[in-house]
């Protein structure tokens, strides 16, 4: 419009007609028509037609927030009776949604894989959520062959994306059925937007927009669509220095004395390696470190030391984080989740390279000289 470089923010809450027919027309079909932006806008309308083609999915409605858009998704597709199976490890908040669906009959039973999930599954089971890479703990999943599994048993399945972003992991395309993601991450890209997605077929996707965005009312602001839409047009080159200054302080970290593991997807010596090779074009650069460590303590005063890691929760933006779990997670469920004492987790944002390198490097002579 008007030969603008950016598409224009459609700011308005309501849209107007010219009779009131009109308006009864539109109301039939709030999904495809704009009424209320807490249903449609136009600027939303453009993210989504985007991040739609990029994940290689017909459709696509984006939510107030990544938790939005899962417990939009998760609710749409059970009823009070049916059981969801978890496979690996996901997002916290997720599993909390699925502790919270109890209250209305809707069971789940968290497994660690296939021969988990043939023992736990029901007559009742009606869906398989999943992540890849596993929050946390970074394991790759051979999604073909979860979805293949889950198609013979008539299951559907979720899968949030977050981590892979939809340009390096295409999860639609081997077989899932709909994807998630929180956009509030790398596709946002500058820690200032919170929102999230669904993606996948229309027949799935439009009776969640049309009931579940409606009622509970996680809408995207079209402000943040824009946001969305801006953070789309810099994704590669952003993800392409994010992978490469990730790989490089992985690999700085792979094999340090004062470090018992990294695992980062991208490295050769991670065992999902070659299984993320063959289904993703690329990696982010949020993963996780063991420091050789059992003392809560020494963790903390690790956090403390480092310059250009900021301490905070969230990834994906030009800030390069640190967080570590064991700090902030009660020692029961630590132990449950599997989840070290020493586990730090690393978003690598797009200082350079030997900048944060050095940075780890000064914190992790400090832990070993407080030691030795
Ligand atoms: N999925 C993953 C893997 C996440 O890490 C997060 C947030 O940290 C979410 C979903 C939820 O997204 P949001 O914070 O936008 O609600």
């Amino acid at each position: 419009m008007l030969g603008a470089v950016n598409p224009p923010v459609f700011e308005n809450s309501l849209f107007t007609f010219a009779t009131a027919e009109e308006l009864g027309e539109a109301l039939k079909d709030e999904d495809e028509r704009y009424v209320y932006w807490r249903g449609t806008n136009p600027t939303v309308d453009l993210a989504q037609r985007k991040l739609a083609a990029l994940e290689r999915g017909e459709r696509a409605k984006c939510f107030g927030s990544g938790m939005g858009a899962i417990s939009a998704t998760v609710s749409s597709l059970v009823s009070a009776g049916d059981h969801v199976l978890v496979l690996g490890a996901v997002y916290g908040p997720t599993t909390q949604f699925l502790r919270y669906l109890e209250k209305f009959g809707v069971t789940h039973t968290h497994v660690d894989d296939l021969a988990g999930g043939d023992s736990a599954i029901r007559a009742s089971t009606r869906l398989l959520y999943f992540e890849s890479p596993s929050y946390m703990a970074f394991q790759v999943v051979d999604i073909a062959e979860v979805t293949g599994w889950a198609r013979e048993r008539g299951l559907v399945t979720v899968m949030d994306n977050t981590w892979s972003t939809p340009l390096f992991q295409k999860p639609l395309t081997m077989g899932v059925d709909l994807v998630v993601h929180s956009l509030s991450k790398y596709v946002g890209g500058h820690s200032d937007l919170v929102g999230g997605v669904v993606v996948g077929p229309a027949r799935l996707v439009r009776p969640l927009a049309r009931t579940e965005y409606q009622l509970y009312g996680a809408a995207m602001s079209p402000h943040d669509a824009a946001k969305v839409i801006r953070g789309l047009r810099t994704l590669p080159v952003r993800m392409a220095a994010h992978q490469e200054r990730g790989l490089a302080v992985a690999a700085f970290l792979d094999g340090h004395p004062a470090v018992r593991a990294v695992r980062h997807p991208g490295l050769p010596s991670h065992p999902g390696h070659a299984l993320a090779v063959r289904q993703m074009t690329g990696f982010s650069s949020l993963f996780s470190l063991v420091l050789d460590t059992e003392s809560r303590e020494e963790v903390g005063a690790f956090l403390n030391r480092l310059r250009h890691f900021r301490i905070g929760v969230s990834w994906g933006g030009f800030e390069s984080l640190v967080n570590a779990p064991a700090l902030s997670t009660e020692e029961s469920v630590r132990a449950t989740m599997g989840i070290p004492v020493g586990l730090v987790r690393l978003s690598v944002g797009l200082e350079p390279a030997d900048t944060l390198i050095k940075d780890l490097e000064l914190a992790l002579e400090a832990l070993s000289a407080t030691r030795y």
